[in-house]
């Protein structure tokens, strides 16, 4: 298997250039730069570009495939998963042993690399599967995170989610909402820094979960946030901005936070709320999406948050509603968020909408008989969204799919 695969590489071309980032460290593989492997200092692999294909691995062993030219995504199968596995650990360790590379350091450090070669050198099938167990004994399955945070650390201060039933959102079904104790919060984040080890030097700040963890009470947030600032601090490999890198979810209905609460958030390192909107239009929120916000809970959160110098992240959902309510979903939402104040730093996300079986959203929508945006509708409408929204200065307006989630 080996002698095969280093053929292979050997044919491609004659030395394998290696990349030592401060984070991470790239073996590129051919020529043209079309295939390339990206692993953390733990040596845990990260990122495949093969030719078309990309290949992304969660700490938990699932891996999601993209085309480069399409929207196409898959999860594959633990099968496939575990021979892209094989076959790419066969290789790179090859390459490792037959010293035919250049290292070109940029930022990294050469003890790392040598010890990053070792332990991918030791990375058998069995610690594969042993990793992607620590890592599920850390944390319960990672429904989400805001694409912008897909590189936070995970520190979950509550469960579930505290409303968890509007009719399109699938996220926390699987669990009870709770807000967990200081001593719970303290072990778990111990066992967090204790899995991630190197692999800290890829996060760049904390996401707090779960579902709209600043329904907390907020004294005993800002609490949990020291506690975390100096288990942080013990890590040489957290190298982020430990008093100003805190973000999570918020919801506008069960969450109300005075002014002088919001300060504190941000005195104690929030830096970005993100709410889920949704849609401007109040009689969706309430009949189609079962959501019991409403377009000016979320105003007046918004402008709270900003008063305080804090930013915001705001999630909009293209498609809901279908066709009949296209157009005053369009209108309502963007001259809703224009009026918030946004400014450099807030983001809006549209996030296109997607329909689960076994929950009510499909069910109002087909007992209404309305019908669903086309493929090009959907598109047209994430283009018209953005195209509008791109207008607030500084703002941001990338896309969000909730559906390809993977914590990597
Ligand atoms: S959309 Fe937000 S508030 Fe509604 S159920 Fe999902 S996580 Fe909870």
């Amino acid at each position: 298997m080996f002698l095969s695969l280093l053929k292979i590489y050997s044919k491609m071309f004659q030395k394998v250039k290696i990349f030592a980032k401060p984070d991470t460290i790239s073996f590129v593989l051919s020529e043209d730069a079309s295939y390339f492997v990206i692993f953390d200092y733990e040596g845990r692999l990260n990122f495949i570009l093969k030719d078309v294909r990309s290949y992304r691995r969660s700490f938990d062993n699932t891996f999601l495939c993209g085309d480069l030219y399409s929207s196409r995504f898959r999860f594959l199968s633990d099968e496939e998963g575990n021979s892209v596995f094989i076959e790419l650990y066969s290789l790179i360790k090859g390459i490792i042993v037959s010293g035919d590379f250049e290292i070109y350091y940029t930022g990294g450090k050469q003890n790392d690399v040598l010890e990053v070669f070792e332990k991918i050198s030791n990375f058998d099938y069995t610690y594969f599967l042993e990793d992607a167990l620590r890592f599920r004994s850390v944390y319960k399955p990672i429904t989400v995170l805001p694409p912008d945070q897909y590189l936070s650390l995970y520190i979950p201060l509550t469960e579930g989610c505290s409303y968890n039933k509007c009719s399109f959102c699938n996220l926390y079904r699987d669990r009870k909402f709770r807000i967990k104790d200081e001593d719970e919060v303290v072990l778990m984040v111990k066992g967090i820094l204790d899995y991630f080890r190197k692999s800290l030097l890829t996060r760049k700040g904390v996401f707090l979960g779960e579902g709209n963890v600043f329904v907390e009470n907020t004294y005993k947030i800002v609490n949990a946030i020291k506690r975390i600032k100096d288990l942080l601090r013990e890590s040489e490999y957290i190298k982020f901005d430990i008093d100003n890198c805190f973000y999570g979810f918020m919801d506008t209905f069960h969450t109300r936070k005075t002014k002088e609460e919001m300060r504190l958030l941000k005195e104690s390192g929030v830096r970005r709320v993100y709410i889920g909107l949704e849609t401007g239009d109040d009689f969706l929120l309430s009949n189609v999406l079962l959501k019991p916000s409403s377009s000016k809970d979320v105003l007046n959160a918004v402008r709270s948050i900003k008063e305080v110098g804090m930013n915001v992240g705001i999630i909009v959902i293209v498609g809901v509603g279908g066709k009949k309510y296209k157009d005053v979903h369009f209108n309502k939402t963007v001259s809703l968020i224009s009026s918030m104040g946004l400014t450099e730093g807030d983001i809006v996300y549209l996030s296109p909408i997607v329909e689960y079986e076994n929950l009510l959203y499909k069910d109002i929508m087909d007992k209404n008989g309305i019908e669903r945006l086309s493929e090009d509708e959907m598109r047209n409408e994430i283009f018209r969204f953005k195209k509008s929204l791109s207008l607030i200065q500084g703002v941001k307006v990338p896309i969000y799919r909730v559906d390809r989630f993977l914590y990597a």
